[in-house]
């Protein structure tokens, strides 16, 4: 889906958001969905808009494979490619916005939404905020299950901690 920027009324463009996207390294589960609004001054597009999109991901914890909704917040100024960024537009661009460039007088918004998903995506995902992990010595699941390696359980330390105060002792 591209948008020839010259085409871009005055009033500016609104686009609703419904389609696959293929970002190399991520798996997107369904399609993405929202909506964007285009503004345009002259060459410079200001992309503002909200869209999401469910992410296959794997946990860094216990390794298992869950979805996450990857909320994906658009605030774009595009300027032609090749064309200094004009003192204007930088002023525009101070706080949240972040600069992009289009070329051939197009914007290719499946692209400008791969390059946000792929900013946007968590490396570091865990499933959950309690997320308990791998057991390090048996490696189960110890959201699922639970094994007897005591010794390297938080409680197991503790144990350990408090046998050798008592020998010292
Ligand atoms: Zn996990
Ligand atoms: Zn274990």
């Amino acid at each position: 889906m591209k948008v020839i920027v010259m085409d871009i009324p005055d009033e500016g463009m609104h686009i609703a958001i419904d389609m696959a996207l293929k970002a190399e390294g991520i798996e997107t589960k369904g399609l993405v969905r929202g909506h964007i609004e285009l503004q345009r001054s002259g060459t410079e597009v200001i992309v503002s808009g909200k869209a999401k999109v469910d992410i296959g991901l794997q946990c860094g914890l216990c390794l298992s494979e869950f979805t996450s909704e990857l909320p994906l917040d658009l605030n774009l100024l595009y300027c032609p490619e090749g064309e200094p960024v004009s003192e204007d537009s930088v002023e525009l661009s101070t706080g949240e916005m972040d600069v992009c460039q289009y070329n051939e007088g197009e914007i290719d918004i499946a692209q400008m939404l791969r390059e946000q998903v792929i900013l946007n995506v968590s490396i570091s995902a865990v499933c959950s905020d309690n997320c308990r992990g791998l057991c390090p010595v048996c490696g189960v699941n110890l959201n699922t299950e639970t094994c007897n390696c005591k010794n390297t359980s938080e409680e197991g330390r503790f144990f350990k901690l408090k046998d050798l105060l008592t020998k010292t002792n």
